[in-house]
């Protein structure tokens, strides 16, 4: 990956950008369309949100407004966990496409394993997905053990799997299972929601020429994580991407791996209760 606009190929040939805009917690309204825009001005093609963001009308004003052909832009949505089951997926769906105003969406993601509702909830993504209003669809905060539930029991495999995954949570054995099976890990909250203070990096940050979370998503690159780093601030967003220019050594990406301790910012998939 060499540019901004370079992307992953996804298990059902759909191209993804590597990396992405993430806008959990912007506003809906002026932030959020400044956001998106000062993103897909500086390069970005992909965009991150969720139906619980509150925020996709805003996203879908931003991309209209930007005058770039809506196919050039990846954008995500996720179906909230009160929504999950076979009918009421459906109707999610139909809601944020009318809040997006897109027609098709680029990825449709189940936000969370909610026990006894995802695999229902599958069903309708599969659906959604055969009939054309989605060209791809996956799953968020799923464990080994759900991947393998849902694969189990349909005869499409997530295309993507959104988990939070940065220095201190590496994930290296789904990141392996999700290789193997051809599904395509995503992270979240990547920068550790701006909790940068971690020596290495600050070490590496030095040695490279680059900020921190540079070298966070740099890592996420070269570990073929698709990414999605947060910010309102244009310099930030304009930031976030200037790594493609550099490339950390073997013995560097090492070094970063072995900071995780299996820390999270987010809740355990396996223990949550929204
Ligand atoms: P993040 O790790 O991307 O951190 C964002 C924060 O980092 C910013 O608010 C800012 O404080 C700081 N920051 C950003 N750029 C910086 C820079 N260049 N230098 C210094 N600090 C910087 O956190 P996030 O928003 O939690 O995660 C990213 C995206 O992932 C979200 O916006 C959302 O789209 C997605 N997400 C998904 C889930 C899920 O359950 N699927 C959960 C959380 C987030």
């Amino acid at each position: 990956m060499k540019h901004l606009q370079d992307c992953t190929t996804l298990n059902n040939g759909v191209k993804m950008p590597w990396l992405g805009l993430g806008v959990y917690q912007v506003n809906d309204g002026e932030e959020v369309i400044s956001s998106v825009k000062a993103a897909l001005e500086t390069g970005y093609r992909h965009v991150d949100t969720a139906a619980l963001y509150a925020n996709e009308e805003g996203v879908g004003q931003a991309i209209r407004e930007s005058g770039i052909a809506r196919e050039e832009i990846f954008v995500t949505s996720k179906v909230w966990n009160s929504e999950q089951g076979y009918d009421s997926t459906l109707r999610a769906f139909e809601a944020s496409q009318k809040r997006l105003g897109l027609e098709v969406l680029d990825l449709y993601l189940i936000h969370w394993p909610v026990k006894g509702k995802y695999l229902d909830t599958w069903k309708a993504l599969v659906k959604l997905y055969k009939e054309g209003h989605i060209r791809a669809i996956g799953v968020s905060n799923f464990q080994i053990h759900h991947l393998q539930d849902v694969m189990d029991a349909s005869d499409i495999v997530p295309a993507v799997n959104q988990v939070e995954c940065h220095p201190l949570l590496t994930q290296k054995p789904l990141l392996q299972f999700c290789r193997d099976n051809r599904i395509q890990l995503e992270a979240w909250s990547p920068l550790m929601q701006g909790n940068l203070d971690v020596p290495l990096l600050e070490e590496l940050a030095g040695k490279y020429g680059k900020s921190k979370a540079q070298i966070i998503i740099r890592w996420d690159l070269q570990n073929e994580i698709v990414t999605i780093p947060k910010s309102v601030k244009a310099h930030r967003i304009a930031e976030n991407a200037q790594v493609f220019d550099f490339e950390l050594s073997d013995e560097d990406m090492k070094r970063i791996d072995a900071l995780h301790t299996n820390k999270r910012y987010g809740a355990d998939p396996d223990n949550f209760n929204f």
